[in-house]
């Protein structure tokens, strides 16, 4: 939703906004994503307006997850891809701008040679505290 309570993806999901879609049901919609990564990058969101992973009721992400899978493997079949990554941004800092719930299935080919994530180190005993940390916050 922006500031004047406008949501494309809400406009998408209830078909008053274009989109090449490749799956709809009563609770979900694929459909290509206008400026991929690679051809065939598609979005998998809720029909209803939820903003992230965070709010997505269990039942609707349940749904959505099943479609990743099926997606997953059609889409890179019919992209001739060799693999394909599943990416899901929560939140600005993570990189989310269109801020209705969605997720990307992204084909990927051996020939591009996909530059992994960054990697960090954990120096000392840093990864069991991050580790107590999250195990606290999880059963709070
Ligand atoms: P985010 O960065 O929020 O995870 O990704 C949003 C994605 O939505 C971007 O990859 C962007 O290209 C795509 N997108 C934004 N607006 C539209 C639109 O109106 N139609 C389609 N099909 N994709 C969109
Ligand atoms: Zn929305």
């Amino acid at each position: 939703m922006n500031e004047n309570n406008e949501c494309i993806f809400c406009e998408i999901g209830a078909g008053n906004a274009p989109a090449e879609k490749v799956y709809e049901d009563d609770d979900v919609v694929a459909f290509l994503d206008i400026s991929p990564n690679n051809h065939g990058h598609t979005l998998v969101i809720p029909k209803d307006h939820f903003e992230n992973l965070y709010v997505l009721p269990g039942e609707i992400l349940c749904k959505m997850m099943l479609i990743v899978q099926k997606l997953s493997i059609v889409v890179r079949e019919a992209t001739q891809a060799d693999g394909v990554n599943i990416m899901m941004n929560n939140e600005p800092s993570a990189g989310q701008v269109v801020m209705h719930a969605h997720i990307h299935i992204i084909p990927r080919h051996e020939k591009e040679e996909w530059p992994h994530f960054p990697h960090k180190a954990y120096i000392g005993e840093e990864m069991q505290a991050v580790a107590e940390k999250i195990k606290n916050c999880f059963t709070r």
